[in-house]
Parts: structure tokens; C-alpha cells; sequence
């Protein structure tokens, strides 16, 4: 009875199916046995998940009024907006973003943030551009508008971003389409872990401005894992400085989700951030995209939305937040070097990680067997085309030691 124009439809989530088989090897074998790197929320050393104290704290606090609520508007609440603006750009994003125009959209996680931009700005059947190691998710949302998608390599032989595929592969777009919605994941990109640097920024610049001569470049700039990024405020602000002055064919929607920035991903909260010289160009973005916030999901949580911006406007709250989210950081990075240390001592291949949730093996394709054996020693990943992501930001240091040295003799058995 499905609406035939919609095909076939449905939904196989192998990261869901994978946690559960571990859940139930878990209680079948004890916790202590059994290795579940497949979950993508934070948890800290005692297995458990990560709550944000200063986060939990505002939120329990709300009046229950602020909770219950409908939000003050479709597209967000004022106080919200200015928070994500701060919490992106920082306390002078007003000088720093002079000459430029920048809206903010609240949205249903960085999910919702995602999937509007693409509804709203791929064409109906056009294709989507996106890395070739992705979050799957991305692909649905090109079907939900009948597209295809292409994959960019994402790394070169060096391991380093692949800017000739990249380049190729936008001009071809750009000749064929009127509208080129590319999705990057920086940084943090889930699920290698790898961080463009700038020089490549600045490359991938050049190749969208280029091609803004034929077609309209929309670049969503997936930043979901930003605060969990170990960038200096220099840094980053270095690294925005590359989506400022672009012509006005090219439309950057940077989409944020306080799923990563509070942990807080029941919660449903994000946001699509639009950057542009164009005052028009943001003005469609706003009409455009707030009439779909409005026949989707109408609004969003107030008391989600209230918690971050009694945290972000509050400086000490907001000092808070941050060291707490230091310390995870560093857990996170802990976590990391003993795998990537172990796996270069035993000649296990990982793709170039740099900072982030995940880290992944380039596997070559994909054989039952591996999975088969990896299940046997109880160690359950996520298993993509041609690698095996590993959930560093779930999996204690204890658990991690000595995970890649059994993953390389699962291979080399396989
Ligand atoms: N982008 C990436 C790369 C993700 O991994 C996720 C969630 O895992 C999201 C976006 C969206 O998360 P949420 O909708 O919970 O904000």
C-alpha cells in the first residue's frame, strides 16, 4: 500500500542488529566477557553512559513549565539561536562573521539538521555527493528524495584527503546539476576519526568556488562531533575562516547536534547553521527551510533547547561544561593511542584517525567470516563495505587493550 512512487522501502540498521547481538552475548556471558564497540554514545570507564553533570543539572532545574511547553517558535527559540551561534563561532561571532549573513534553524538533532538541508536543496532524482567511509543515514535521506548518491574516495594513497577524486567528482555534478549538495564530516569524521587539515580546507575552497561557475554549491558541513575535537579556539577559528567570503553560489549549513555536544542524543536537539554573503540566499534558506521544520516536526524540545542556552549564555556554566567535556576528550584520546599503538605494533592497518568517536580498519571487502569469527571471540563492531568500525568513545581502556592484536589474528585466520 506504500506510495508507489516511494519503491521499496526498508529499513536494515546494522548497527542497531550488531549492539543487540551483544546485549545478548552480555547477559548470556557477563559483561567482563564480551567487547561491544558498536555504540556511539559516550560511556565512561565503568561501562556506563556518559551524562554531563552541568548539562543534567540545568536541565533538572528547568521550571517544569520550560519543559512541557510548546517552543516559542517553529524554528527555535531566540536564546537557542544565539547559543549555537556562540558555541560555534564563539563570544564575538558578531565581529567575526561581520560581512556575512548566518541564520539558525533548531532541528531534530543533528539528524534532522541534515536531512532538511537535503530535502530542501538536492533535486528531485539528482545525486548527492558524499565520502565514500560515511554514517549510512546519509544515503536514506538522498532516497527520501528519489537520489543517488556518488562517493568521493576520501583518502589517497598517501591516507591523506583525496582532493583529485574530490575535484572530479564536483565538476561532474556540476555539470550535470543545477543544485551540488556535497556532505562533509569533519571533523572528527565518523567513522574513520580523521580531520581535514587546513591546507586541504582551503584546496576543497578553491574546488567549490570553481565549480560555483556552473552550478550552486551546497556544502552541508556535518560538525555533529565538533566539541569533541582537540582544536585549539585558534584552530578552529582557522578552520571557519575557509567558509568565509565564498561567492554567493556557494552555501555552507554547518548542522550541530547536542546528541555530542551535551550527550544528550534523546533529547532530539540540533540545528541547521546557515553562512553566507548572500543576504538572499539566507533569506530562501530561512523561508525554505522553516516551512519544513513546520510540516515535519513542527517544533522542537524547549526544555532541550533551554538547557543548552542557560548553559552557553551563562560564562562559568559554560567553563564547566567545557572541562567536563576535556575530560572525556582526553579518555576518548587514551582510548585511541592504546589501539592505534597496539596495531602498529602487530601490522594492523587503521585509517588515519586524528580525534573523534570511532576509528576504522580498512578490511577490503567484506567476508562473513570475519564477522563470524569476531562474534565467536565475542568482540561485536560494526561491520561497513570494506572496514570495521570501532566505538573508542564506549569501549573502558581496559577492554581496548589488546583488542587490535585479536582483531589481526581474526583476519589472519579468516
Ligand atoms: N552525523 C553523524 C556523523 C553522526 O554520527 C550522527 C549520529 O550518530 C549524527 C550526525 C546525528 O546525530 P543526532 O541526530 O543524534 O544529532
Amino acid at each position: 500500500m506504500i506510495a508507489k512512487d516511494l519503491g521499496e522501502r526498508k529499513l536494515v540498521d546494522k548497527v542497531f542488529s550488531v549492539a543487540k547481538k551483544a546485549k545478548d552475548a552480555m547477559a548470556e556471558l557477563g559483561e567482563e566477557k564480551v567487547v561491544n564497540a558498536t555504540i556511539g554514545s559516550l560511556y565512561d570507564e565503568t561501562g556506563k553512559l556518559a551524562v554531563l553533570d552541568t548539562a543534567m543539572k540545568v536541565y533538572k532545574e528547568l521550571p517544569p513549565e520550560e519543559i512541557a511547553g510548546y517552543a516559542s517558535a517553529f524554528t527555535g527559540t531566540p536564546e537557542y539561536k544565539e547559543s549555537v551561534k556562540i558555541s560555534l563561532f564563539g563570544r564575538d561571532y558578531k565581529e567575526f562573521l561581520k560581512g556575512h549573513y548566518v541564520e539558525v534553524l533548531a532541528t531534530p538533532g543533528g539528524t534532522g539538521a541534515i536531512s532538511n538541508s537535503i530535502k530542501n536543496y538536492l533535486g528531485y532524482g539528482d545525486t548527492l555527493l558524499l565520502p565514500k567511509w560515511l554514517w549510512s543515514p546519509y544515503i536514506l535521506m538522498a532516497k527520501e528524495k528519489n537520489g543517488d548518491c556518488d562517493f568521493y574516495t576520501l583518502f589517497n594513497e598517501e591516507n591523506r584527503f583525496d582532493l583529485v577524486d574530490f575535484k572530479e567528482r564536483v565538476e561532474k555534478l556540476a555539470k550535470k546539476q543545477d543544485n551540488v549538495v556535497i556532505v562533509i564530516n569533519d571533523p572528527c569524521q565518523n567513522p574513520t576519526g580523521y580531520r581535514l587539515t587546513i591546507e586541504e580546507w582551503k584546496e576543497i575552497r578553491k574546488i567549490l568556488i570553481s565549480a560555483s561557475e556552473e552550478a550552486n554549491i551546497i556544502l552541508i558541513l556535518d560538525v555533529a562531533y565538533i566539541d569533541f575535537d582537540d582544536r585549539s579556539f585558534e584552530e578552529r577559528r582557522e578552520y571557519l575562516e575557509t567558509f568565509k567570503n565564498l561567492p554567493e553560489k556557494v552555501l555552507t549549513i554547518f548542522t550541530f547536534s547536542l546528541s555530542k555536544a551535551l550527550t544528550s542524543y534523546g533529547m532530539r536537539v540540533g540545528a541547521q547553521i546557515a553562512l553566507s554573503t548572500s543576504e538572499s540566499v539566507i533569506k530562501e534558506f530561512y523561508d525554505a527551510n522553516s516551512f519544513s521544520c513546520r510540516s515535519t516536526w513542527s517544533n522542537i524540545s524547549r526544555g532541550g533547547m533551554k538547557m543548552f542556552s542557560e548553559i552557553i549564555l551563562d560564562e562559568e556554566k559554560s567553563f564547566r561544561l567545557e572541562k567536563e567535556r576535556e575530560f572525556y576528550r582526553n579518555l576518548i584520546k587514551e582510548r585511541a593511542d592504546i589501539f592505534i599503538n597496539e596495531a602498529k605494533e602487530c601490522g594492523l592497518d587503521v585509517l588515519p584517525y586524528v580525534s573523534g568517536f570511532f576509528l576504522t580498519i580498512p578490511t577490503g571487502k567484506y567476508t562473513p567470516k570475519v564477522e563470524e569469527l569476531l562474534e565467536k571471540n565475542h568482540i561485536y563492531t560494526v561491520i561497513l563495505n570494506e572496514g570495521i568500525r570501532i566505538a573508542v568513545c564506549s569501549v573502558t581502556k581496559k577492554k581496548i587493550k589488546g583488542l587490535a592484536k585479536k582483531i589481526k589474528a581474526i583476519y589472519e585466520e579468516a
